[in-house]
């Protein structure tokens, strides 16, 4: 959790003095639609509570000072540090920022930025993207560059995949600046064209628990690699510019034309998921919020069996989440781990994650940790 009650509380016993303003950014779920965005289609996430938050003082040289709360560390670089490699460790994530603004012609300026934050590190919840995103506002504002909120995500990606090299794609960023309180974002990969989807899950009397398994990512850059080779086999094969393209009614058709089972069950999981997040989408158009949870669970299953990305612990996670009374339960994020939704009654939070914790401690696992994801407002400036 933040140390600071106050955000940015902490700035003067670093820095002395008062900051110039707070900006924050929080992290992001996705609801529905794995692997799915290097396929073309579509994903549905929305932006947590959990947040980072930077306060920043500008500077008139181009030095750039900063301390995260979490690492207890102090950072400190100058513009000949701006090449990728040149700053490493967690500070890199803010370096790589500050690299793809200025290589991209935003010239910002120096500036003393504190980074607080209770976004989990590591979870799947893209701590990295909140605060990168955080830091784009802070140094942006400080600096009163205007930087387009249309740009912000392309120049996160910049951040992450040039500096830090990360090879992470678009979406994460995306959904930590452009989501809204209350809402969930529909974005269509192939044109990053975006609707927001009212997902008020309070009104209902129902909760979306998040469960951080906590169980490592083991294999999950070659793995994801291999699922990408994959799908870009099969798309060849069904000559369509992507899987996206076959839509479930063209599905039988297609599974017939692939030459062995395991590009089958990939290739259907894509289809199906697809569907599912177009359903999902339906179905909260019109406040159905309740009857998304078949939908959901669908989705785990065909994670489980036909992509073959989950691990036991949340495949426990989600049997125990449905079996203690959750309307539908799933992995969410890119698999191998990493975190749990379970959509449930709010009086029933307690009672499902005390039965994961409950079975995490049968079966010898790490204990997990549980909190409610609240659809919250994207990045933004809070004083
Ligand atoms: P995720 O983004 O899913 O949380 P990543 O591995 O992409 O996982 O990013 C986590 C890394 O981001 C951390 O190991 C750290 O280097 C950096 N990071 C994120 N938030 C902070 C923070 N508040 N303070 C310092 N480093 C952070
Ligand atoms: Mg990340």
């Amino acid at each position: 959790m933040s140390a600071d009650p106050v955000p940015g509380g902490g700035f003067a016993a670093v820095f002395g003095g008062a900051p110039d303003g707070v900006w924050y950014a929080p992290g992001r779920v996705n609801l529905i639609g794995e692997h799915t965005d290097y396929n073309d289609g579509f994903v549905l996430p929305f932006a947590l509570a959990q947040r980072t938050t930077v306060a920043g003082r500008r500077l008139d040289s181009p030095q750039w000072t900063v301390h995260s709360v979490l690492t207890d560390e102090t950072v400190s670089f100058g513009v000949d540090e701006l090449a990728p490699g040149a700053v490493t460790g967690w500070a890199a994530y803010v370096a790589g920022v500050v690299y793809a603004l200025r290589t991209d012609g935003f010239e910002v300026g120096g500036a003393e930025l504190y980074v607080d934050s209770d976004v989990p590190l590591g979870a799947g919840l893209s701590s990295s993207h909140a605060m990168e995103c955080a830091v784009l506002g802070a140094l942006a504002d400080l600096s009163a560059v205007d930087v387009p909120v249309a740009r912000r995500p392309r120049l996160v990606q910049r951040a992450e995949n040039e500096y830090v090299g990360a090879p992470t794609g678009i979406l994460d960023q995306s959904a930590s600046i452009l989501c809204q309180a209350g809402h969930a974002l529909f974005l269509d990969c192939r044109d990053m064209t975006g609707e927001q989807v009212p997902f008020d899950l309070a009104g209902d009397g129902l909760a979306l628990l998040v469960v951080d398994t906590r169980s490592p990512h083991r294999h999950s850059d070659g793995e994801y690699a291999k699922r990408r080779a994959t799908c870009e086999a099969a798309t060849a094969t069904l000559g369509v510019p992507a899987l996206r393209d076959i839509g479930q009614d063209r599905l039988d058709d297609a599974l017939a034309a692939l030459p062995d089972d395991v590009t089958r069950r990939r290739v259907r999981h894509i289809v199906t998921e697809n569907q599912r997040v177009l359903d999902t989408v339906a179905l909260l158009r019109v406040g159905e919020v309740r009857a998304i949870g078949p939908l959901l669970t669908a989705s785990h299953a065909s994670m489980r069996d036909d992509y073959e990305i989950t691990v036991a612990q949340v495949d426990i996670a989600v049997e125990t989440a449905l079996r203690a009374g959750a309307y539908g339960a799933r992995m969410t994020g890119g698999g191998f781990g990493g975190c749990v939704l379970a959509l449930v009654d709010a009086d029933a939070v307690d009672t499902v994650a005390g039965a994961i914790r409950d079975a995490f401690a049968s079966n010898g696992f790490d204990q997990p940790v549980a909190f409610i994801g609240v659809p919250s407002q994207g990045a933004g400036r809070l004083a």
